[in-house]
């Protein structure tokens, strides 16, 4: 039987490999419905190409941009805004649902999905588990959605426990390149240029998570991520730099057995996973992994001191509920101040660590208190300026 899928962020590079996949397996999959914020020149093309049903894009000054493009058989077959990738969702009825839009945008279309029982909610956007994680574990408990995790880590985990209970684990043992700055030393971290923090030695991504990638915050939101997907205490989670990146993760046991997940860094391979579960569908991935000519594989334990984003996002756990929202609102926003050249490198955990102090005493029971101190974090992280004190006690 032919799957339907909807992908939320089909332009961005989960999207484009998600449908790199279905368009390697045509007779198994058929797009149904595409999401997309604002590129709308490589949003056309996909459209064209897999001429979905319907689509959702960020606002309506891009959907009047697509239906110029498009032509007016399409006007009644866009939806707009965060409501709108949801209404997509409920709309064209999937079967998979791969969650890959960026930031906060694809929660509540992720939430429709699970409440409307899709078969397969593949997830790559790790902030929806980051911000609103226990409201997503509930509307699991009463959906029959399966969520699969598209990150590569949490595939390599959720593949090591294949047939294995989550009781009988020991240590979920999350794998991390190192970034581009392993080696370099902390005291020239100030003059870290923008093009230096985008040059990811192994993986090619956005340009938000190649920086979360260089300040280590993305293995930080990923260690959020793996509490949540995987129901294990803080302390059952442990971080340790791989800098080849061919072993995903692993997962040990009470008995000391220890599986690991191994391939090439191409994320086509967690993808065909959630798409096609629980099968497995041949992939041409144009190259394959040969060990003997990588000869050896090489781990060390996080310089935590030097990778401050990291020991923020591990405390941020420890602060409650609230923690993690603030940590992923603030440093999104200093991300892309970094990226528009207003902050420098060093000052991205400095406002992560401010917004902590500041938001420490905030409520977060209802999505709706989730999603306002998102925007409150978020302003006051764009209006955050260098040079205050530096607050160098431990939180
Ligand atoms: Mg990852």
């Amino acid at each position: 039987m032919i799957r339907k899928v909807v992908i939320l962020g089909s332009t961005g590079s989960v999207g484009a490999n998600t449908l790199d996949v279905i368009r390697q397996h045509p007779e198994k999959f058929e797009v149904v419905g595409l999401a997309c914020g604002q590129s709308v020149d490589a949003f056309v093309q996909q459209i064209r190409e897999f001429k979905p049903q319907f689509v959702s894009v960020g606002s309506a000054a891009v959907r009047d941009l697509l239906k110029t493009q498009l032509g007016s058989e399409w006007a009644d077959k866009i939806f707009v805004g965060v409501d709108g990738h949801a209404d997509l969702v409920s709309q064209t009825k999937p079967d998979v649902v791969m969650g890959s839009m960026s930031g906060t945008y694809g929660l509540v279309a992720c939430l429709r999905a699970i409440e409307e029982n899709v078969a397969v909610l593949g997830l790559a956007n790790k902030e929806v588990l980051v911000m609103a994680g226990p409201f997503v574990s509930r509307a699991l408990k009463k959906s029959r959605t399966k969520l699969i995790p598209v990150d590569s880590e949490h595939s390599a985990i959720f593949q090591g426990l294949m047939g294995n209970s989550v009781r009988d684990v020991k240590h979920i043992i999350l794998t991390a390149s190192g970034g581009p700055f392993r080696l370099r030393d902390r005291s020239s971290f100030s003059s870290i240029t923008k093009a230096e923090a985008l040059k990811h030695p192994n993986w090619s991504m956005g340009s938000k998570i190649t920086v979360d990638s260089a300040t280590m915050m993305n293995k930080g939101l990923e260690y959020i991520e793996a509490l949540r997907l995987f129901d294990v205490r803080e302390d059952q989670v442990q971080i340790i730099i791989h800098p080849e990146s061919i072993v995903h993760s692993l997962v040990e046991f009470v008995d000391g057995s220890i599986m690991a997940q191994l391939g090439l860094s191409d994320m086509r391979i967690p993808i065909a996973l959630a798409l096609a579960y629980p099968e497995r569908i041949p992939l041409n991935l144009n190259r394959s992994l040969r060990l003997a000519e990588l000869g050896k594989l090489h781990f060390e334990d996080p310089d935590f001191e030097k990778f401050e984003c990291l020991k923020l996002a591990i405390e941020s756990v420890k602060i409650g509920d609230h923690g993690p929202v603030v940590l992923n609102a603030a440093n999104e926003i200093a991300v892309a101040r970094f990226l528009n050249d207003e902050l420098s490198f060093v000052e991205i955990p400095q406002v992560v660590e401010s917004a902590l102090r500041h938001f420490d005493s905030s409520r977060c029971e209802t999505l709706e208190e989730v999603l306002s101190l998102d925007s409150d974090v978020k302003h006051w992280s764009m209006a955050w300026k260098p040079g205050r004190q530096r607050l160098s006690t431990t939180l």
